[in-house]
């Protein structure tokens, strides 16, 4: 169903006449409405580290610890400050990319090499629990901003190694598609994501399962992160997933972003 909201304004008009205006505010509202959800869900996701942490703090400044019960304590406490850093920056970058909405700068992008330091991260990340594979399918390379193709690529294949359970495989593959596009995807068989979630999965702080996607360190920016960055490079973000078997993310570069 579609709400429309209207505001409407009298404007009197010569001695006996009233001027109506009556205006579609449904948009508006709706981003104001994003904006107050945007804002609570910031709070949240900060005020619930530091209630941890300041919980922590209070125990360690009433009870006298044990050596083991204290550095338990303290790396307990790094992890939730770690995450609150994470996030912070997620904000940061999130909302860089907002701010700029024209499209990203033609540097010289190396794919392949790219692919190099990503496999090397993905194992780092992975720590053996996982088969990973990286298929690099042709020498062709981006146009783009750096920085910015780096996050989006290991954003997708971070998750991947997250939400798969150990013994699971992940493939990278970066190939050239029969449209001449450059297609950049990474497959997983994780729990894979039910159809009604995927119009949404890319809305900042949506989350499949939130406790289980923020026990596996993720802040709920990443996505929307992906796809900002891909919007800027001439790139659409393909998801395709069936439940119990896995997802497949694509990036897929129009040819003028091709090299
Ligand atoms: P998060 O930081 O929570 O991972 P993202 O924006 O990266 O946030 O992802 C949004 C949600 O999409 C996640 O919370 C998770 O539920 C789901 N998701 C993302 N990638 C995968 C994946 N490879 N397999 C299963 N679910 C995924």
């Amino acid at each position: 169903a579609h709400e429309l909201s209207i505001a409407v304004q009298v404007f009197p008009f010569g001695s006996d006449q009233l001027l109506l205006l009556a205006q579609d505010v449904t948009d508006l509202q709706k981003t104001e409405a994003m904006r107050r959800d945007f804002v609570a869900n910031v709070s949240h996701e900060i005020r619930t580290p530091l209630t941890v942490l300041i919980g922590f703090l209070e125990t360690m400044q009433s009870i006298e610890l044990s050596a083991e019960q204290r550095n338990r304590y303290l790396s307990l406490m790094m992890t939730q400050s770690s995450r609150m850093k994470s996030l912070v920056e997620d904000l940061l970058t999130l909302a860089n990319l907002e701010a700029n909405t024209s499209f990203a700068p033609m540097q010289e992008f190396d794919v392949k090499a790219e692919m190099a330091s990503l496999k090397i991260d993905a194992e780092a990340l992975s720590a053996g629990r996982h088969k990973i594979i990286f298929d690099v399918l042709t020498d062709t390379a981006l146009y783009g901003e750096r920085r910015e193709l780096h996050s989006a690529f290991s954003n997708l294949i971070s998750n991947a190694i997250r939400y798969t359970p150990e013994g699971g495989q992940i493939t990278v593959s970066w190939s050239l598609s029969p449209s001449r596009h450059g297609i950049f995807s990474v497959t997983d068989t994780g729990p894979g994501i039910d159809a009604v979630h995927l119009p949404r999965i890319t809305e900042r702080f949506y989350r499949v399962d939130g406790s289980r996607s923020r026990d596996t360190g993720g802040t709920g920016l990443g996505l929307a992160i992906v796809k900002h960055i891909a919007t800027r490079h001439n790139a659409q973000l393909l998801i395709t997933s069936v439940v119990g078997e896995g997802s497949t993310f694509k990036l897929r570069f129009a040819p003028e972003r091709l090299i």
